[in-house]
């Protein structure tokens, strides 16, 4: 059976296989620029360990999941989103919108942004 890593777009990215704009990094988590911003701040944030989607998290995953929450925050919080406001979405599953089968949060700010999203 082929290694999720191999073939996965963000286990590449994670292992330097594919070159991304990197905002944040340490063992466990890793955060790069969109490559099709949908706001004037689009960061990724995914643990390096695969995970294909929310579905998928079990209660083992429970501490990495509260790291992506909390280095998405920060990040905005480093890039000033926080005094006016951003969004952190997860698609979870085609229908969602998910096209990457690797956990990732979205964090979008710098601009207004509607309710309900499309
Ligand atoms: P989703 O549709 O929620 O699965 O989000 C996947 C995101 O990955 C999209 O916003 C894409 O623009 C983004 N994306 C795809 N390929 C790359 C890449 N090589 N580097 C950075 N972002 C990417
Ligand atoms: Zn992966």
């Amino acid at each position: 059976m082929t290694n999720p890593t191999e073939r996965c777009l963000f286990c590449r990215i994670a292992n330097g296989d594919i070159n991304a704009r990197k905002v944040y990094e340490d063992d466990k988590v890793l955060a790069f620029e969109d490559i099709n911003p949908q706001s004037p701040t689009h960061v990724l944030v995914i643990p390096r360990r695969h995970i294909a989607t929310l579905d998928d998290v079990t209660e083992a995953d429970t501490l990495i999941v509260g790291e992506l929450v909390r280095r998405a925050a920060a990040i905005a919080r480093d890039q000033h989103l926080n005094s006016e406001g951003y969004r952190l979405v997860v698609n979870c599953g085609e229908a969602a919108g998910q096209t990457v089968f690797h956990i990732h949060i979205h964090l979008l700010g710098g601009r207004t942004f509607g309710w309900p999203p499309g």
